[in-house]
């Protein structure tokens, strides 16, 4: 049992936040986990409409810190169909931020398509920045340079996928609304099924469980980064977290918390294929949700599969991030599995 104590002290440190949704509910799965040890969902997708749920959490403490900068203008650098640029964005016009879009490709495109017709709602596409891929690495630096030659008012850059000290109390919220759920359900969770772009929520989890001490494992799918590449950025925000406590977390609590996994071959981030559209309908049809095909619905496989090959027992809670909203750009794949599914 984690004392009621720390979780209240760790509530306390993440704020200010601002006053956006951080609960969602948790449901059994019925295709996934077995009578003996379910498996169910946390429906983070449930926080917002327009925001995938693991950013508006980010943006809980991101959207107050820039407030406090006094910038009156923020750089989001990302991919043209990033779900962190579409949500911000939206975030910062509410707070009379203005946003300036550095994105990966060549120009805009004839016919904007998904996340991004949405952001083109946002921000005029004419006023968008083009990075093309050869110069992709140094995408910072041209940030930086664009904030130079603005000197009349101050701007800040938020780097690919938020992920940043700012966002990290806000991410937070999350392994401290699973225990809010525990308590509802009146059950605990032993193992914990997320995904992981940047790997910034997945860190978040694993460091506030390692600082609360509570027996679990987070089962983290490397959909963007390696493993080598996800343990730098944890040993990197652990020593965020602990000047931010004032305490420290021993490594031994923090290798014995978490795991990671490569996506099967079907999910490498990038184009999705069919197998992972037929995933999207099937659990449309049985559970009465939308997956997305960049994020969740890699899960909810890899989620399957580590279930089925390996002894884990107790119960499972996967989190479903959020992130539907691409669908809209995958209208065509998403027309061949209906028909598909009729001829079957
Ligand atoms: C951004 C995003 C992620 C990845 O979050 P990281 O903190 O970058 O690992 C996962 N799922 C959805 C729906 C997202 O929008």
């Amino acid at each position: 049992m984690i004392q009621k104590e720390k979780i209240q002290t760790l509530w306390a440190k993440l704020e200010p936040l601002a006053p956006y949704s951080k609960h969602s509910r948790v449901h059994k799965l019925k295709t996934v986990g077995f009578s003996s040890h379910p498996c169910f969902i946390k429906r983070d997708d449930e926080l917002s409409f327009g925001i995938s749920g693991s950013k508006l959490r980010k943006f809980l403490s991101l959207i107050p810190a820039l407030k406090r900068s006094g910038a009156e203008e923020v750089v989001i650098i990302g991919s043209a169909y990033s779900n962190n640029v579409v949500g911000l964005s939206q975030l910062l016009i509410e707070n009379s931020l203005k946003p300036t879009l550095f994105l990966l490709g060549e120009s805009s495109p004839q016919k904007p398509q998904g996340n991004l017709l949405l952001t083109s709602l946002l921000v005029p596409l004419a006023e968008v920045q083009w990075i093309p891929r050869e110069e992709w690495s140094t995408v910072y630096q041209k940030a930086q340079e664009y904030v130079r030659t603005q000197s009349s008012h101050k701007i800040q850059i938020i780097p690919e996928g938020a992920c940043m000290s700012e966002s990290l109390s806000g991410a937070m919220t999350l392994p401290l609304d699973i225990l809010e759920n525990e308590k509802a359900l009146k059950q605990d969770f032993q193992h914990i099924f997320m995904e992981a772009g940047t790997g910034l929520m997945a860190i978040a989890t694993i460091l506030g469980f390692a600082w609360l001490q509570k027996n679990i494992c987070v089962h983290v799918v490397l959909l963007a980064e390696d493993e080598k590449t996800f343990r730098v950025r944890l040993q990197s925000f652990k020593k965020t977290f602990e000047d931010f406590m004032g305490d420290i977390i021993k490594d031994e609590i923090i290798e014995s918390i978490f795991k990671v996994y490569t996506p099967s071959q079907c999910m490498s981030f990038g184009a999705p294929n069919a197998s992972l559209f037929q995933e999207i309908a099937h659990v449309a049809r049985e559970e009465g949700f939308f997956l997305d095909p960049i994020y969740s619905a890699k899960l909810f496989l890899k989620t399957k599969e580590i279930l089925q090959d390996r002894a884990i027992s107790g119960n499972s809670l996967m989190i479903h991030s959020g992130g539907a909203l691409t669908l809209l750009g995958f209208q065509e794949q998403l027309l061949k599995t209906i028909s598909f599914k009729k001829q079957a």
